[in-house]
């Protein structure tokens, strides 16, 4: 029944991992900071569903803030506002954790911090010839980490 699950679920989540549960990069529906809020670029946004929208400068894994679609109904499209004007770009920090982090520690800080979205980092050791560099690969938000608690794919609001 639901209780056992959520009891299960509840019981297992701290020991799991970010990897098993985040979305990886190339489903993760993002905008250029150089693209327009043209009619175009706001109904694809709209479409998605999505209500933030991770927002990219040059390559998807540079991520440089988020776009809070609520936000969007201040825009007129008309005025084809430049993305870049208007992401709420990382100040002093974005929620960033590691694919190894367990989920009981992301819960953590994901109910710190105002966002409910985390980027995640891994480290590219490349063929080891030079330092290692660290590159986003994806994002969990805290329903990723609910569905794991309830055991289910939650209706979303
Ligand atoms: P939303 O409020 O936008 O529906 P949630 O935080 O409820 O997002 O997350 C629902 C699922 O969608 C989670 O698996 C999350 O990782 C994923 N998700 C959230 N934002 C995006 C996005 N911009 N692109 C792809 N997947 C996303």
């Amino acid at each position: 029944n639901e209780e056992a699950k959520a009891m299960k679920g509840a019981l297992q989540y701290q020991e799991m991992t970010v990897e098993e549960v985040y979305t990886p990069l190339d489903k993760t529906f993002m905008v250029n900071v150089d693209d327009r809020l043209n009619f175009e670029t706001m109904s694809t946004i709209f479409k998605t569903g999505y209500s933030r929208i991770p927002v990219y400068e040059n390559d998807v894994h540079n991520i440089v803030g988020l776009l809070f679609v609520k936000d969007l109904i201040f825009i007129n499209p008309i005025d084809e506002t430049p993305i870049r004007n208007f992401v709420d770009i990382f100040g002093r920090g974005a929620n960033v954790v590691w694919l190894d982090d367990k989920l009981g520690k992301v819960l953590a800080e994901l109910k710190k911090g105002h966002c409910h979205m985390a980027l995640v980092r891994d480290v590219d050791e490349g063929d080891g010839s030079k330092d290692p560099t660290y590159t986003v690969t994806g994002i969990i938000t805290l329903e990723d980490i609910i569905e794991v608690i309830l055991g289910d794919q939650i209706v979303d609001e």
